[in-house]
């Protein structure tokens, strides 16, 4: 139903295929690279891939799905300890990468070098649509990261579903310098490339230079990277030509929102995924674009929320409850880990998220955080950390805020804030929350700190906040 995965690689092969830093392959030429690793890997239940930012895992991840084997990008950033996890967990029997890298992919793996200058003709025929073809652990940003089975379906599903909500087509080029071990940078920002058919530059890092740079028609960044470029407002303006600017992984802030609508003269398209259900909202090119709101289903996909009461939450826009998604996105469990899947599936089959969000009349999606931290129960109330964040960066001289509950012994959790920004007191941030929300969902105590931890992605690190505490 869904044709070849990667499907602009059966023809005009000799146009660009994707860039990393200095490295461009053509189709013919990343084929050719490709087809080496796929015999190299063919028939082995699954092998592992160096995520570094580099044409050696574009190459590896290439080959492996051609071979129908499943690949695991391993984090580029994993420290020892998580590296050995999810080798072990993910019984990849192959270690594939740059020659460069000395990260040992453990002593009993085969370690495979990539070589992309290599050219091989190996043809292989297209593997079932419901096979396995990635095994991507999510961030760990709740708990220990847990690998998560997707079928080619579910990539090829939400490729299409972009393509039709962005208009996304081969006269676009995709410009991006997220991380390839992820979903975001992985699968819609290299395979997604390959699978419409728009060359990929990978600027190996994402920085407003950088972007300013590449000039490309269509760009992917996480809230860090569009934060960065509006305080370089030279790369900004270097974006107007832009034809979609495109933010995921983490909310957007409304300031960020603004300020590069400003200085780009676009609106940014937020869209809404997770390694589990890759996409499964997005802003559409040709739709409104309200800041701090995700947008609809994209094609094939559909949503429901389970407010807290049991029943599904009116779409009125307020009511919050968890989000559950079913559709062809939607993954086919975590890796030998039944208990996990059983308890993220419902009766009916649905994927629920863990997320926190509210459906309006139009459809449209906004999403207050995760249940499990972001979800704060203070003196009988739940409060979504994100609305008392969403004030404090509204306020002037904050750039950055993370709320989270902690424990307290009068109030069950207690609002404490972290944040970024050049501020002589903290008071008025604290009236200024009572002001607009209401006295309940007040910080109790503002903490000014230079960052917020955040991961790759740019995700802030709740947990590594509570442990400061
Ligand atoms: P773990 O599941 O290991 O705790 P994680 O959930 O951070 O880690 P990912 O699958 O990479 O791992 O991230 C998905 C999460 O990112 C979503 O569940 C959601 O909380 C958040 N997210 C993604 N896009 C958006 C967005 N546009 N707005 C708000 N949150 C988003
Ligand atoms: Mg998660």
């Amino acid at each position: 139903m869904y044709g070849p995965l990667l499907a602009s690689l059966a023809d005009d092969l000799d146009l660009d295929a994707v860039r990393v830093g200095e490295v461009a392959l053509t189709r013919r030429e990343l084929l050719g690279a490709a087809s080496v690793v796929a015999e190299a890997v063919a028939g082995r239940d699954a092998v592992a891939v160096n995520g570094s930012a580099s044409m050696e895992t574009v190459v590896a991840v290439v080959g492996a799905l051609l071979a129908g084997v499943p690949a695991v990008p391993v984090p580029a950033d994993a420290g020892e300890s998580e590296r050995a996890y999810i080798l072990r967990d993910s019984g990849a029997q192959m270690w594939l990468c740059d020659a460069d890298t000395d990260a040992d992919g453990g002593s009993d793996l085969a370690r495979h070098d990539i070589n992309v200058g290599a050219r091989g003709d190996a043809v292989f025929d297209e593997p079932d649509e419901a096979a396995v073809g990635l095994i991507v652990y999510t961030s760990g940003t709740t708990g220990k990261p847990k690998g998560v089975r997707l079928p080619r379906r579910a990539l090829a599903a939400s490729i299409d579903g972009l393509a039709d909500a962005w208009e996304w087509t081969a006269d676009d080029t995709l410009v991006h310098g997220l991380p390839l071990f992820h979903v975001h940078g992985l699968v819609l920002g290299m395979i997604g490339a390959l699978r419409v058919g728009s060359p990929l530059i990978h600027t190996v890092r994402p920085t407003p230079a950088a972007y300013a740079e590449a000039g490309g028609s269509l760009y992917f960044g996480v809230p860090t990277v569009w934060s960065r470029i509006c305080d370089d407002p030279a790369a900004a303006r270097a974006l107007s030509s832009a034809r979609l600017l495109v933010s995921g992984s983490a909310p957007l802030p409304v300031p960020v929102f603004e300020k590069l609508t400003a200085l780009t003269g676009t609106a940014p398209v937020e869209r809404y995924g997770m390694t589990e259900t890759v996409i499964t909202l997005s802003i559409r090119a040709d739709g409104e674009r309200r800041p701090g709101w995700v947008g609809e289903p994209i094609a094939g996909v559909q949503t429901r929320i389970r407010g807290e009461d049991g029943r599904l939450a009116p779409h009125d826009g307020e009511t919050l409850g968890e989000l559950e998604v079913t559709g062809p996105t939607v993954f086919d469990g975590y890796l030998g880990n039944v208990e996990a899947t059983a308890k993220v599936t419902t009766g009916d089959g649905w994927f629920r998220t863990g997320d926190i969000a509210a459906i309006d009349a139009d459809g449209f999606h906004r999403i207050a955080g995760r249940e499990s931290v972001d979800m704060i129960k203070s003196g009988g109330y739940r409060i979504g950390a994100g609305e008392v964040e969403h004030v404090l960066v509204s306020q002037p001289g904050v750039r950055e805020a993370a709320v989270v509950g902690v424990p307290d012994p009068d109030l069950g959790q207690r609002i404490v804030a972290f944040v970024v920004g050049d501020l002589a007191r903290t008071d008025d941030l604290i009236d200024a929350v009572a002001a607009e929300l209401s006295a309940h969902k007040r910080p109790r105590e503002v903490r000014v700190v230079d960052e917020l931890p955040r991961n790759a992605m740019g995700k802030v690190q709740k947990k590594a906040l509570l442990s400061e505490l």
